[in-house]
């Protein structure tokens, strides 16, 4: 070791390699994840004009798990040198100091800090065969939650009282002994069927031939991880979150602000588990992700929108969708490895993945800055014209909220009663229509002219003659369980009232369809701004989809006297708003100053513009933290080394190394601080203080 070079194993060592060729390689491992040991060495063998040796590949891989074990011994030496050793949990308390660096005068926020958490099903492995999981280690990382820690929240969450079982559910996978655990999106809300209908989808295509199914991981707002946990044999288990939030709540504190796809079910489910009083003792706020928000019905909306949530500012909670992007490039390495080198491979990956988060930090916080520059420079001015000419009636938006949200809230549902008149009335239907095809039958068999058709004429009035009484058994059968005496006719009030329901209804379907497939054309191009992350649908056939939707919708409308709708129209829809406006057939809704267009835009503009002062409000904190951050840090390091010196060489020099390297990244910090101190919006200061 001494001459710079790793054998792969203690004793007989045959095959030795240098320290460079090591660390070049994990250098481009962590730059690129996709390479293999096997690509590597076969690079390697090109480079000497050597034959390629499988042995090669072995001889490697136990020297870099070697190597990598060596630097993973420095780096806790040296972390013992900072007293950083002591608390398991200081890189999560401290990794991003915009977050975690509190000073003293700080004040206080209605959010402390915003974090999101994500499961995502890239990074599987494929479960060895019986007798080959032959790799016993064990990888401590201090990134991952334990599958031991997950499982006590098994069954912290009782399932909601299920539907009786539908036919489809035999077609879902069963998950052995997951199978009693509640689904993350087990919550009360439209949103939660709506979710998932779509991740079913999802979990058709996992085969049993996987053991981890993916991974769960949690961030803060600048994309720094907090923690990742395996999902295993499952799909995406309410306890992975939970065991985050569990985390989150007794490591980071106070008032956090989450963002998860599914939060507004979440949110209930967490009420129904064992961190239902820490939730509410710490404040614990959850958000739908901005572009998800889409996919949620508008009551939802304003519950969970971070737009309309007080102290989310400008983020849009997308974090982790940014995260798992990066890390789908892990996948080719982790999911034919062992249990040990898949830890190992993502932990080498969520350190770099930090480290280069860290540097852009002071980037993020530039950006956000211009952002709220933007909105401070043009929303006055947008707001301004939509408000001319408009009442002062029409200008109060925090009461147009709060009276949608409490219309929305009080709509009821279709009665039962509404819906068993309808199927009365659609057997009704089927049965006249059944009785008229047999008189006809019988017409045509009367008919001396057609002697010759006899016997195909007769087949079709015995067929006619089935079908009418297998309905008319229905219907009698349904009028008994029903308790209905005399059977309704066409010119009776019921069958009248029925009718108009029905047509109402057939309306009500032919929104749902469009607005379904709006809703996905806009998911499509929101994860289009977010490249990498999705596979792209072709847009044109969802189009034609769309176009055959509307003209059924414009057939149902015209017969309810309701507006028809164009293409032109819904292709600059913006989200479900709309949608449930058109769901209203009450005119008297409409007549709202909160139903009407121009006040919903300047609403919006308005709570934007609140969002925007928030969001510097937070950033000028975030500034502050980081400037002092910088300077304790290098004032830290610094003193670490000369302390170093004369006990122990080798680590002063390491620790050198880790100094040169923060000053680098600090100094790009300061320029780009300096940046954001000449906007001319900034309030804030950039000086460290304590
Ligand atoms: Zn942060
Ligand atoms: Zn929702």
């Amino acid at each position: 070791l001494r001459q710079g070079y790793l054998g792969s194993s203690p004793y007989g060592i045959s095959v030795v390699i240098s320290l460079r060729t090591l660390e070049l390689y994990r250098i481009l491992r962590l730059r690129q994840p996709r390479l293999s040991i096997q690509a590597w060495i076969q690079s390697l063998c090109d480079l000497h004009n050597v034959n390629y040796r499988r042995t090669y590949w072995r001889h490697f891989s136990e020297a870099f798990d070697v190597y990598l074990k060596i630097l993973r011994e420095v780096e806790t030496r040296v972390a013992v040198e900072l007293q950083r050793s002591d608390d398991p949990h200081w890189r999560v308390k401290h990794s991003c100091p915009a977050c975690r660096y509190k000073l003293v005068d700080d004040p206080t926020m209605d959010i402390e800090f915003i974090g999101s958490l994500d499961g995502n099903q890239s990074l599987k492995r494929v479960r060895l065969r019986e007798g080959f999981e032959g790799d016993p280690r064990v990888f401590h990382s201090g990134y991952y939650i334990r599958e031991g820690e997950v499982e006590t929240f098994k069954h912290d969450v009782k399932p909601r009282s299920r539907p009786a079982k539908k036919k489809d559910d035999a077609l879902k996978p069963k998950w052995g002994p997951d199978e009693d655990q509640v689904a993350a999106a087990d919550g009360e809300t439209a949103c939660a069927d709506r979710w998932k209908a779509a991740m079913n989808d999802a979990l058709k295509r996992m085969w049993a031939i996987y053991r981890e199914t993916g991974i769960f991981a949690s961030a803060c707002r600048h994309h720094l991880l907090w923690w990742i946990c395996d999902m295993i044999e499952s799909g995406e288990l309410a306890k992975y979150p939970i065991a985050h939030v569990s985390r989150v709540l007794h490591i980071l504190g106070y008032r956090p602000g989450i963002g998860y796809d599914i939060g507004c079910s979440f949110d209930g489910t967490i009420s129904r588990s064992s961190l239902k009083e820490l939730a509410s003792e710490r404040h614990l706020r959850f958000a739908v992700p901005a572009f998800h928000g889409y996919a949620h019905n508008r009551l939802c909306q304003l519950h969970f929108h971070p737009l309309y949530i007080t102290g989310f500012g400008l983020e849009d909670m997308e974090t982790c969708e940014r995260i798992f992007s990066a890390f789908n490039g892990l996948a080719v390495i982790t999911r034919h490895a062992s249990q040990f080198h898949r830890h190992q491979a993502i932990d080498m990956f969520a350190k770099q993945w930090d480290a280069d988060k860290y540097r852009d930090i002071s980037l993020f916080l530039l950006n956000n800055y211009k952002q709220v520059q933007n909105i401070l420079d043009e929303l006055p001015d947008a707001i301004k014209l939509l408000q001319s000419g408009k009442s002062s009636q029409d200008l109060d938006y925090a009461k147009h909220l709060e009276a949608e949200r409490l219309y929305l809230a009080a709509r009821k549902k279709d009665s039962p009663q509404d819906a068993r008149n309808c199927e009365y009335v659609s057997l009704l239907i089927k049965h006249r229509a059944a009785e008229s095809l047999f008189a006809e039958a019988l017409k045509h068999l009367g008919n001396p002219k057609n002697a010759k058709l006899r016997p195909r004429l007769e087949k079709d009035k015995r067929d006619a003659f089935d079908a009418l009484d297998q309905i008319t058994t229905m219907l009698a059968d349904f009028e008994r369980s029903n308790d209905i005496v005399s059977r309704w006719t066409p010119d009776s009030e019921e069958w009248k009232a029925t009718a108009d329901l029905l047509t109402k209804l057939d309306y009500q379907k032919a929104l749902d369809k469009l607005e379904g497939l709006v809703v996905q054309r806009l998911f499509e191009l929101a994860k289009m701004g977010l490249s990498g992350t999705g596979k792209y649908f072709s847009l044109k056939t969802r189009c034609r989809a769309i176009q055959t939707a509307l003209a059924k919708y414009n057939a149902a409308a015209k017969k309810l006297d309701r507006p028809s709708l164009e293409w032109k129209d819904i292709s600059t829809y913006g989200g479900l708003a709309e949608f449930e406006l058109l769901r209203e057939c009450r005119e008297d809704i409409r007549a709202q100053p909160w139903t009407d267009s121009r006040n919903r835009q300047a609403a919006v503009h308005t709570l934007r513009l609140e969002r925007a002062g928030e969001e510097r409000d937070r950033l000028n904190i975030e500034i502050r933290r980081l400037a002092t951050w910088m300077c304790d840090e290098e004032r830290q390091l610094r003193q670490c080394v000369n302390h170093l010196k004369s006990k122990n060489p080798h680590l002063a020099a390491h620790v050198a190394t880790i100094e040169a390297q923060t000053l680098r990244v600090n100094d790009t910090h300061r320029f780009r601080l300096r940046e954001i101190a000449a906007l001319p919006c900034f309030t804030g200061r950039i000086d460290p203080g304590v």
